[in-house]
């Protein structure tokens, strides 16, 4: 069954890069050391701030990111430590080279979700994307997970680069025991911001014609498949997370975004002091998300304009959706 998921209002989710390092170089990766940092938190100051996001919070969720986050040595003693904190649920966001026996050190009880990530469904695209070796890593590292009995989930991040293999994933994960899906859309931050001879981003046809017959196929399968809704129907309803929902992206350098949009920016609109969240002077992302305009989400219109169309009276032609909006078709077989 298909259904829109909506942000949620009742629960706190903290998308945490405890470092920035990464033993890849995709060519469309988001971090930018410049406005990141290239630190690596100590163990003490993760669990501070792990504490002081789930203060108050009625459900807080995390994320571990990077870089890669099996890089960071203390990775399975953060886990613990969110896991005694009472964080609902743990995830973490890998390559899948899985450093430091990570799946030796943590219990398949404490981490809900390995989420392990593929560009391409054969080795040649993948690997001209994410870096050579890097396909047969990520689906050695799936299967030893699925083995160990860890949950997995994969992620596809569609662009023009490879929306043409998408379709070719689902035999890929047919045999490989993941339980969830994501496409996810490429947001023009990090290198993808740089100069690139092709426009990335993929048009509305594309989207509509290919991504949600795939998801369906997906879910045929019993996984289950979600993608970020990215346009919407003047009819439709838009909402920015940034304005409803609890959503943080926090950096080593002790920058918090509630939007990922604005990474690329110092836009964050709270900043880690003494290890406590204070909202930043000056003009920042909050401002951003009280602005109203035709074409929907307004850091997609600043940052990222060219998945958008008008008519000749220069009426947009659709919304943009905020990029935390998604689909979700349930797994059944
Ligand atoms: S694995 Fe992630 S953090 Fe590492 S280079 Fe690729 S996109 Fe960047
Ligand atoms: S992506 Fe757009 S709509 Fe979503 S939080 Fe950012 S500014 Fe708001």
């Amino acid at each position: 069954m298909k259904k829109t998921v909506s942000f949620s209002k009742n629960s706190t989710n903290l998308f945490f890069h405890i470092l920035t390092r990464c033993n890849l170089t995709c060519r469309h990766c988001y971090i930018n050391i410049e406005q990141h940092g290239s630190n690596t938190l100590p163990i003490r100051t993760i669990e501070s701030w792990l504490r002081v996001f789930a203060e108050g919070a009625r459900a807080a969720n995390v994320i571990f990111l990077g870089g890669e986050p099996t890089l960071h040595p203390e990775l399975p003693a953060a886990i613990q430590k969110a896991r005694h904190i009472g964080f609902n649920s743990i995830t973490i966001d890998t390559n899948g080279y899985l450093f430091n026996d990570i799946l030796l050190k943590v219990d398949p009880d404490d981490v809900d979700y390995f989420n392990f990530s593929l560009d391409g469904a054969t080795k040649n695209l993948n690997d001209a994307i994410r870096g050579p070796g890097s396909y047969d890593r990520c689906v050695e590292g799936i299967r030893k997970a699925v083995s160990m009995g860890f949950a997995t989930s994969l992620i596809y991040t569609v662009s023009n680069d490879n929306i043409h293999e998408l379709a070719d994933m689902v035999p890929v994960i047919a045999g490989l025991g993941i339980e969830r899906f994501f496409i996810q859309v490429i947001g023009i931050r990090g290198k993808s911001a740089g100069d690139r001879p092709k426009k990335l981003q993929v048009l509305r046809t594309d989207w509509i014609r290919i991504i949600p017959g795939v998801a369906q196929k997906v879910a045929e399968l019993g996984i289950t498949a979600t993608y970020p809704k990215v346009f919407l129907n003047h009819d439709e309803p838009f909402e920015c997370a940034g304005r409803v929902a609890q959503n943080y992206f926090i950096f080593p350098n002790g920058r918090v975004y509630r939007c990922p949009l604005c990474e690329d920016f110092p836009l964050h609109s709270l900043v880690m002091k003494k290890n406590r969240p204070v909202k930043t002077g000056g003009i920042n992302e909050s401002h951003l998300f009280e602005l109203s305009i035709p074409e929907g989400c307004v850091m997609n219109k600043i940052v990222q304009p060219e998945n958008l169309s008008y008519d000749s009276d220069g009426i947009p032609k659709y919304k943009i959706a905020c990029c935390m909006l998604k689909e979700e078709i349930s797994g059944r077989r």
